[in-house]
């Protein structure tokens, strides 16, 4: 092995330094501070002592590489440092409450990590014969039949791997049953508080994508929304509890006067852990949504991390739904339905029509997020379930009524919140904006909550406690959202500057945005 790298140090050695907010090293304390690995690496470094490869002649037809990669080596400890001096600095779900809005960050029970760990489910792989792999099609079967029937709808598609490509089979869905019936409609309405992914997706498919604006409440408008609806609108997809917190009570009048326009209705169900247990989407007309089980379901994300996004369908998309799926006949055999036996599985088994739009995914979907959402699901039973709703609206509503003095609470006088309290930052002294709030509570230990989103009031916080919070946990994060938003109704000069606690100050965003730097253009070699 060659010698440990020691290029990340100062050449200055044991130079005197002192000061409040500097260290010799950059670190401060046991935060520890952590250059770029283009930095601490070079390419004579590395951490496993190979011998060199053998010439062989290339198979790349005079595409083979001719300079060197160029990559940085670090020995092995300089290597697992490296990357767990990275991770420290990563805020966790694991470490405290995590108030993103809209993104329902739960506290994930071990027990479903647990489960996944299993080895039947861990080492399954997805071309392993079906014979073999009864049991993990008894999960996704499972899992289907909870969704089906906590939805009220009529059939799941499974394979989507998040929230976004959801959304994208829904629409799909609704895209082949129009063609189905030779019809041309091309547009999609999507109100004001919708996601960003919502247009993004309809836009995608191909659809025309038209806004509908929100009442003085936050809610849908419901007379804008009925005239605009003709023989050219395909459908609607309306975020149901909307992005503003708050829930649509008009759904069905809205189903009602889109079918009867010859539209469909996509609900955005991300939100479902406000109402899960509670109401039932299929009751309210809904013909398509998808349920994010890394959100309501409690499996781990952010960073990233894998999601799953199945889609509930009405009777009327259902034929439409992407294959692979899976199907349990009256000998209680499990079945993988695929393109080749799909037709005749279905006339066989169940005497109706097939007319798939094709496949979200190469394989069957997220197994891990499928054995955590059904253990998540087992565990809490029927009753659990409507418990997180009611614990997850009751947090909420806490946070909305304990801070509407401080904060300005556009649509507190629209009664009840659901799982998530929207704020602005009307009141502040001048200069100070939600910005300096968010930079504020990261000096308090806390992610900041979703920041300017969404986009129907100025300056939005939206917070999303979610039900796993104690109120000792609540009442912690209250004061420190109180205590900064005082510091920004009062001008105190210092916020301006936060995070000071950070292991990085304040980022310049714009010039992040405007001026990228993507790829280090540094000398490795002479590092
Ligand atoms: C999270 C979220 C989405 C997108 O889900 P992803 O899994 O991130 O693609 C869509 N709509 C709403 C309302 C959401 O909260």
């Amino acid at each position: 092995m060659t010698a440990p790298n020691t290029a990340g140090w100062r050449p200055e050695m044991g130079e005197a330094h002192s000061g409040d907010d500097a260290t010799y090293t950059g670190n401060r304390a046991l935060m520890l501070e952590e250059r770029l690995i283009f930095e601490i690496g070079d390419t004579a470094t590395t951490g496993v002592d190979l011998d060199p490869a053998p010439a062989a002649p290339s198979r790349l037809g005079g595409l083979a590489r001719s300079t060197p990669i160029g990559l940085p080596g670090l020995s092995e400890p300089e290597t697992v440092r490296h990357y767990t001096r990275l991770s420290r600095q990563n805020y966790a779900i694991d470490l405290g409450l995590f108030p993103l809005g809209s993104c329902t960050m739960k506290h994930n029970p071990r027990l479903n990590e647990a489960v996944a760990r299993m080895k039947g489910f861990k080492d399954v792989h997805p071309l392993q014969p079906k014979e073999t792999v009864q049991g993990a099609l008894a999960v996704i079967n499972e899992l289907a039949h909870w969704l089906i029937k906590l939805t009220g709808m009529h059939a799941v598609a499974m394979t989507p791997k998040a929230g976004a490509h959801g959304e994208l089979c829904g629409i799909l869905c609704i895209k082949a049953a129009l063609e189905a019936r030779g019809d041309p409609r091309d547009v999609i309405l999507v109100p004001e508080s919708a996601h960003g992914t919502n247009p993004a997706t309809a836009a995608f498919a191909g659809f025309r994508v038209e806004n509908i604006p929100a009442t003085p409440d936050g809610r849908v408008d419901l007379a804008a929304l009925t005239a605009r609806l003709g023989p050219d609108v395909a459908g609607v997809m309306i975020t149901n509890p909307n992005t503003c917190g708050l829930f649509e009570p008009q759904m069905k009048e809205i189903s009602e006067a889109v079918h009867a326009a010859g539209g469909f209705v996509y609900c955005d169900g991300a939100n479902f852990n406000a109402i899960v247990g509670k109401v039932r989407p299929g009751d309210l007309g809904v013909d398509a949504m998808h349920i994010n089980l890394h959100k309501t379901f409690s499996t781990p994300h952010g960073g990233g991390g894998p999601g799953s996004g199945p889609v509930v369908l009405s009777e009327a998309l259902s034929p439409f739904a992407p294959l692979p799926y899976t199907a349990r006949t009256a000998d209680g055999v499990i079945h993988l339905i695929e393109e080749a036996d799909a037709e005749e599985f279905e006339r066989e088994h169940f005497g109706k029509p097939l007319n798939s739009f094709g496949r979200m995914t190469a394989f069957h979907g997220q197994m891990g997020m499928f054995t955590r959402a059904l253990a998540y699901i087992l565990s809490h039973g029927a009753d659990g379930l409507k418990q997180v709703a009611e614990d997850a609206v009751l947090n909420a509503n806490y946070v909305l009524r304990s801070l509407e003095g401080v904060l300005d609470a556009p649509f507190a006088h629209s009664g009840p919140c659901m799982h998530e309290a929207l704020f602005t930052d009307h009141g502040f002294a001048e200069g100070f904006s939600t910005l300096d709030v968010a930079k504020g509570l990261i000096d308090e230990g806390f992610h900041p909550m979703t920041v300017y989103f969404p986009l129907v009031v100025h300056g939005a916080m939206l917070v999303e406690p979610t039900e796993t919070e104690s109120k000792a946990a609540l009442d912690q994060f209250i004061g420190a959202l109180r205590s900064v938003a005082l510091r920004a109704k009062q001008g105190d000069p210092a916020l301006k500057s936060a995070p000071h606690f950070a292991p990085r100050r304040r980022l310049d965003e714009t010039q992040a945005a405007r001026k990228p730097v993507l790829a280090w253009k540094g000398d490795l070699t002479g590092a």
